[in-house]
């Protein structure tokens, strides 16, 4: 088996639902005390939090290009960012390395082209909804048409990750907010919607939408647990 390396703590939230779900993966596969050969580097989500509202994205460059150095250095295989948003530098990081970067998008995009989709609706941080590194790569790459909520919904999506989700807290509010909006995406014609930040599976599931939902952590720990389990 392959090393999964991990890097995590945006938000810990998260990152330890990926722990769970790389290791129920390697458990399904290879029975019940199997479990999946992991490093995980984990930032202080504060520290990192600060940095993006400051907008000083090359210092973030180099934290996690260091981590994924780091995360080489120890024996990884392979490298997962557990942030959609902090995929904003994943050429960069790709290119420090001499291990594979699994995208987060792409196993995304596979899932959704696999089930006939074309035009999927974007829920995530303001920087992975407003900016272009993570819907130009799935309309550039993937072919996919990516609709993002308006700008009233897209400040409420963001305010939640962050004031909330990040911190454990899940409001019945919120998911409210979350299923309304979700519901007026599939309404301008989104045949799914892409839980583009890897907190927000802790607030809504399948039941809270009318289109099908593709949760980038799920898809990202499932593509990991694969690559780990591939005997080349
Ligand atoms: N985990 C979130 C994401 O998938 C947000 C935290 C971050 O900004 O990295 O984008």
């Amino acid at each position: 088996m392959k090393t999964i390396g991990l890097i995590g703590g945006m938000s810990w939230e998260s990152s330890a639902a990926y722990y769970r779900m790389i290791n129920q993966g390697v458990r399904n596969a290879r029975g019940p005390s199997a479990s999946a050969r992991c490093l995980l580097y984990s930032f202080d989500f504060s520290e990192i939090a600060a940095l993006q509202r400051a907008g000083e994205w090359a210092a973030l460059t180099q934290q996690m290009i260091h981590a994924a150095q780091t995360l080489e250095a120890a024996g990884a295989d392979m490298v997962l960012i557990c942030t959609n948003t902090m995929h904003l530098m994943a050429d960069e990081v790709a290119a420090a390395i001499g291990i594979p970067l699994i995208h987060i998008a792409d196993p995304a995009a596979q899932a959704i082209k696999a089930a006939d989709l074309a035009k999927v609706g974007l829920l995530g941080t303001a920087f992975t909804m407003e900016q272009n590194f993570y819907r130009g790569y799935l309309a550039d790459k993937h072919e996919l048409e990516v609709l993002v909520p308006e700008a009233e919904d897209r400040a409420v999506v963001h305010r939640i990750i962050y004031e909330e989700l990040i911190a454990g807290r899940i409001e019945p509010a919120s998911r409210e907010a979350y299923r309304a909006i979700i519901t007026r995406l599939a309404a301008r014609g989104a045949q799914g919607i892409v839980l583009g930040c890897t907190e927000i599976m802790l607030l809504v599931g399948p039941d809270d939408s009318p289109v099908p939902l593709f949760d980038t952590a799920r898809l990202h720990a499932e593509a990991a647990v694969a690559a780990a389990l591939c005997e080349n």
